[in-house]
């Protein structure tokens, strides 16, 4: 949803303000009533009674973190952190399927990404173009799909330990998607996983691993 132009006008004249909350409106969450449901491929922020919220959603995802904490209550509604897939939780099977590809090329790094569709909420696995891979990196092709379907992007780092290296943080700029790194990958009884939330280049590291 975005703030009416002419409403964002009245309010704020120079256009590169106007621009900026079109782009990423913020909103007060009602403490009685409930907001539109967020359009997929938006984003908003949510100025509720005990933080600054910032909530996306995609074909894949619909997301809600807390970005700030207000030190004193604030008069708008409760809001709360979420993660919901389209799809539900991805399969297990999936899941096993994954590890097993990434012991496989371990050492060597693997990569994928798990997808929905607009239509069907059924996840299925892509596996990138690799330009090269080896011992400590992965190269792969990253552009020929919708991003606004991509439930999960995961890589691994080989025998390496699980982390999100500076290259991660650079690969995980665009669009809003979970993503997670294995490690340990020398078997499936040692691979270590961690999970973070990507939001346009904002990254929520989930203290949980729903792998
Ligand atoms: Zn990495």
């Amino acid at each position: 949803m975005h703030n009416p132009a002419s409403a964002l006008a009245s309010v704020y004249p120079d256009p590169r303000d106007q621009a900026i909350l079109g782009q990423s409106p913020l909103l007060a969450q009602p403490r009685f009533g409930t907001l539109p449901e967020l359009e997929v491929g938006a984003h908003r922020y949510l100025a509720a009674e005990d933080g600054l919220y910032l909530q996306a959603r995609t074909h894949a995802l619909n997301v809600c973190v807390r970005v700030s904490i207000s030190t004193y209550p604030l008069p708008f509604g409760p809001c709360e952190e979420a993660i919901h897939l389209s799809g539900g939780l991805i399969p297990d099977s999936l899941i096993r399927d994954v590890f097993n590809r990434a012991v496989i090329a371990s050492p060597k790094e693997y990569a994928c990404l798990i997808m929905t569709t607009p239509v069907s909420s059924v996840y299925r696995l892509l596996e990138p173009t690799v330009f090269s891979h080896g011992v400590g990196h992965i190269d792969y092709d990253n552009r020929h799909h919708d991003p606004l379907n991509v439930a999960l992007d995961l890589h691994t780092h080989g025998e390496g330990h699980a982390f999100f290296s500076a290259t991660d943080d650079r690969d995980d700029l665009s669009g809003v998607h979970l993503s997670t790194v294995l490690g340990y990958c020398q078997s499936a009884d040692t691979i270590q996983a961690i999970t973070r939330v990507c939001i346009y280049g904002k990254f929520f590291l989930l203290n949980w691993n729903p792998w």
